[in-house]
């Protein structure tokens, strides 16, 4: 089987998931292939997290999808995204932003910054901007964003998160050490927030101020 007969059958796997149309039609743009180890491209389109290193993983398509759809994602969202990994994630938001849109996307661990960037490279994504920083404290420089999608787990939602997100946005969060949850984050109109708990799922920590300490310190 080719790469494209295999993110056809991906993309069918995630649209019996019912995902919806725009998040399938963004993801079948996206080449899975070029945001992964080049060790790892025949398994580009299982539906798995992967190994990108320095102890991360590229998230499994169906969790990019399920955020991406709860992020209710729409042309010209300002949207801040932390934990850049491999880019792929980025990618998909940058898709479905489009060009009047903008992703700022944060990664903390520069190794992957700039494996992010060699991987968007490849496509020419001009509305996304990389930053090398801690993310657990957002990005107050572009704020506020009209949708943040976080791809580590926190041990709660950060206030200053929050703080940056704009009214009528929308957050999305793991949260939890052993057992974590997503969690979808809605301010309304007048700022007030609205939070719902929903399925259990499997991050790496958000390590930083406003995460889980580093016992590392390699970085
Ligand atoms: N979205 C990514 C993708 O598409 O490949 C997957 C992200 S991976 C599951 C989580 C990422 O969050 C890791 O690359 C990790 O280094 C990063 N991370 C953890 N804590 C962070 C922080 N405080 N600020 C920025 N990035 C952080």
């Amino acid at each position: 089987m080719d790469s494209s007969e295999k993110q056809y059958e991906l993309i069918n796997r995630l649209k019996s998931l019912g995902i919806s149309h725009n998040v399938l039609e963004a993801m079948n743009k996206i080449n899975r292939h070029d945001f992964v180890l080049p060790e790892d491209k025949d398994k580009a389109y299982y539906d798995t997290a992967l190994s990108i290193g320095c102890g991360q993983t590229i998230s499994a398509p169906h969790m990019v999808a399920i955020m991406c759809d709860l992020l209710e994602l729409k042309e010209g969202d300002k949207v801040l995204e932390i934990g850049t990994g491999s880019g792929y994630n980025a990618a998909v938001i940058s898709e479905l932003v489009g060009y009047h849109g903008h992703v700022y996307t944060i990664e903390r661990i520069k190794a992957l910054m700039h494996f992010a960037k060699s991987n968007l490279d490849k496509a020419n994504y001009s509305n996304i901007t990389l930053l090398h920083k801690d993310g657990s404290c957002g990005e107050p420089a572009y704020a506020p964003y009209d949708k943040i999608c976080v791809t580590s787990a926190a041990p709660k939602i950060p206030e200053i998160i929050l703080g940056q997100l704009s009214n009528n946005g929308i957050l999305v969060i793991p949260v939890g050490n052993n057992t974590q949850h997503l969690f979808v984050v809605k301010k309304d109109d007048k700022g007030k927030i609205f939070k719902e708990r929903k399925e259990s799922v499997l991050f790496v920590p958000l390590i930083g101020k406003y995460g889980f300490e580093d016992f590392n310190q390699k970085n």
